[in-house]
């Protein structure tokens, strides 16, 4: 597969890089990351994002990045940190139209869409994945690229904390921090740096906190609870992590309205569950212990398609 993607990137001048809708650090970082080691290969390269970059992640050193899904100019895509390449968002359908469509990724439910597939699930993020063929496409790793890098793998395993911190998820931030990452920087930007309103909206949530049978913990927000505390959605980033904490808790669900009688669902779990499989069973996907998916219907509806998807896998 390295060799493949080596081939299309001698050959070619321009590429696209994209990610997933409601990108999270491993999908900024990578998508920003692979971009700047394009750069340094003397290849022109954009970001294609269909969302905003959240907050969090302005203080990332960024390449170019665009809202507007080119329609030509660029020799393939590539697509980091996205299972399905509807994940990608607005654009999805013409995305490659013809060109070469390059996968990199680590999700368990991965669907092969690219005409080139680089997946490996038993890697801690895609940065960690990204690394390696950096090595291989012997781009020189600068700060930029290692601050990306750096932010990928320590925000995909919940600040060196879940079951995918692997040895090489250690190792590839030690290489980051010896081309110039700075953690405690990088950690403060991430998860010290929130506006106020993040906490107005986690007040809301926490009082919608339930648990079922002690073991499953679920919260919901509302529009309304959005627009109360003046916040979007990607303010709830990590909420669901938060009742995770609770003791004997192994599945956390975070119910976000998108609109009336839509929720996206976002779950965790401390791997007895595999979220990733009751995800599955609503469209969606993720990984063993971070899963997602979408649900049409109401509020009491959904929590209780949910619970009962649950009920049947644990
Ligand atoms: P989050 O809950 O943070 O949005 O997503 C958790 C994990 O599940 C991420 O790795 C994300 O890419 C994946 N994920 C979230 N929603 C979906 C979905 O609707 N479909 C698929 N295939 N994966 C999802
Ligand atoms: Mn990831």
């Amino acid at each position: 597969m390295k060799r493949k993607i080596k081939g299309l990137v001698m050959k070619g001048q321009d590429f696209l890089v994209t990610t997933h809708i409601d990108p999270d650090g491993d999908a900024i970082g990578s998508a920003f990351a692979f971009a700047f080691a394009l750069q340094s290969l003397g290849k022109k390269a954009a970001v294609y994002l269909s969302d905003q970059v959240p907050y969090r992640y302005n203080f990332l050193p960024a390449p170019r990045v665009t809202h507007t899904m080119p329609r030509d100019g660029f020799d393939a895509v590539f697509v980091l940190d996205c299972g399905s390449l509807f994940r990608i968002g607005k654009g999805h359908e013409e995305v490659a139209s013809g060109k070469p469509l390059v996968n990199i990724d680590h999700h368990d439910t991965n669907d092969y869409f690219g005409t080139i597939n680089y997946v490996d699930n038993t890697a801690s993020s895609t940065g960690e994945i990204l690394y390696r063929l950096l090595k291989y496409l012997k781009v020189r790793i600068d700060k930029n690229i290692a601050d990306n890098i750096y932010t990928a793998v320590f925000t995909d395993t919940g600040s060196l904390r879940y079951e995918n911190t692997s040895l090489n998820a250690y190792k590839t931030c030690e290489e980051m921090v010896k081309a110039g990452a700075n953690p405690s920087q990088i950690a403060t930007m991430v998860y010290e740096n929130h506006p106020k309103g993040r906490f107005l909206l986690l007040g809301e949530v926490l009082r919608t906190l339930a648990t079922y049978n002690g073991t499953v913990a679920m919260v919901h927000v509302t529009g309304d609870m959005f627009e109360k505390t003046g916040t979007t959605s990607e303010f709830v980033d990590g909420f669901v992590e938060f009742i995770k904490e609770i003791g004997g808790i192994e599945v956390a669900v975070l119910m976000r309205e998108i609109r009336k009688d839509l929720y996206k669902i976002s779950m965790r779990g401390k791997g007895k569950v595999d979220v990733a499989a009751v995800c599955s069973m609503f469209g969606g996907g993720g990984h063993r212990n971070a899963a997602g998916c979408r649900i049409e219907g109401a509020l009491e509806e959904a929590r209780e398609r949910l619970l009962k998807a649950l009920g049947t896998v644990q």
